[in-house]
């Protein structure tokens, strides 16, 4: 019954009483993004820009670069696209940008800290951007989003946005430091979006290593610790008027996706495959039953209480 229902959903995605929440696919090449159009995805929440040049010994020119992003541009030609500057470095090591021996490079150089010794390695990947941005003739009505991953701080937040508003870019921040959700207040005010990066936002604020397996009960996105600052993150974001979005894997999972709707979430991207099943679960329930699931997580003692207590909310309700 429940693949049934799952299989037969139709987007824009709803709660029961008629919210709102946008859902967007995470994709790392035209090939994905054009299989994520083929699903109810509004558009692209997190476009993985470092997983094309895994392999890259040489940095691609400004028009390679452009070729590569409008490959996934074109597949949602009138929607909302994000594209992530670089996030190289850690578990995603690019042969051109990334620092070689570190010893915690999860704490190390990566992701946006990169292009702080290396700006132009930013300056012509935004260029790159704008490029097949405006070739595409996106524009108001099909905006390209763009945001710097591991940011941490309000310069980081200006000095990134600023480049990015030089080419006519809608700038923004992943959220996955804890220090940037705390320091939101002071983040927001530089930019246009931000979107919670759940899967490093985990790691950091339970300091273990999302990589390791033995790890993983504390490396879960249900982990109160990790749902408080995205409540804090969703409150500074309703006050300053900043659209916040998850893009991390907690917005591949039914249930925690009422929950983040609950907090004031207001876009959820993920694997383009997994959309169906959040869409329809937010379909069954209301706002005020995802506002209660929030708040039982919110108040758990840990994941797997948090779990069990959105459970029995939403099966109270539905
Ligand atoms: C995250 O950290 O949650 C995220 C979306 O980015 P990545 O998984 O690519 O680090
Ligand atoms: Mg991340």
């Amino acid at each position: 019954e429940r693949a049934a229902r799952i299989a037969e959903w139709k987007g824009p995605a709803q709660t029961k009483d008629g919210y709102r929440v946008q859902l967007l696919a995470n994709v790392q090449d035209g090939n994905s993004a054009q299989q994520a159009a083929q699903t109810e995805a509004e558009g692209i929440g997190l476009f993985r820009t470092e997983l094309c040049f895994l392999s890259s010994t040489e940095e691609p020119s400004v028009d390679e670069q452009a070729a590569v992003y409008s490959k996934v541009l074109e597949a949602f030609p009138e929607s909302k696209v994000v594209v992530r500057s670089l996030d190289a470095g850690s578990d995603k090591p690019v042969p051109f940008a990334s620092m070689a021996d570190e010893m915690n490079p999860a704490l190390g150089v990566r992701g946006l800290r990169i292009a702080r010794g290396q700006v132009e390695l930013l300056t012509r990947q935004l260029d790159a951007i704008a490029k097949a941005s405006e070739e595409l003739g996106r524009g108001d009505d099909a905006p390209t989003w763009v945001m710097a991953p591991m940011v941490a701080t309000a310069y980081e937040a200006k000095w990134f946005a600023d480049m990015c508003r030089e080419r006519g870019l809608i700038a923004g921040a992943m959220i996955e430091v804890p220090a940037a959700s705390l320091m939101a207040d002071k983040i927001m005010p530089h930019l246009d979006f931000v979107s919670i990066g759940t899967n490093d936002l985990t790691q950091y604020t339970m300091a273990a290593d999302r990589m390791s397996p033995e790890l993983a009960y504390l490396t879960d996105p249900w982990q109160p610790a990790v749902l408080r600052l995205i409540k804090h993150t969703c409150d500074e974001g309703a006050r300053f008027n900043t659209p916040v979005g998850v893009c991390g894997e907690a917005a591949a999972d039914p249930l925690l996706a009422t929950v983040l709707t609950g907090l004031g979430v207001n876009s959820l991207s993920a694997a383009s495959t997994a959309l169906a099943a959040v869409g329809a679960k937010l379909s069954e329930v209301t706002l005020e039953t995802c506002k209660k699931a929030a708040e039982a997580a919110l108040d758990a003692e840990g994941a797997t209480e948090a779990r069990d207590a959105v459970r029995a909310v939403i099966d109270a309700a539905v």
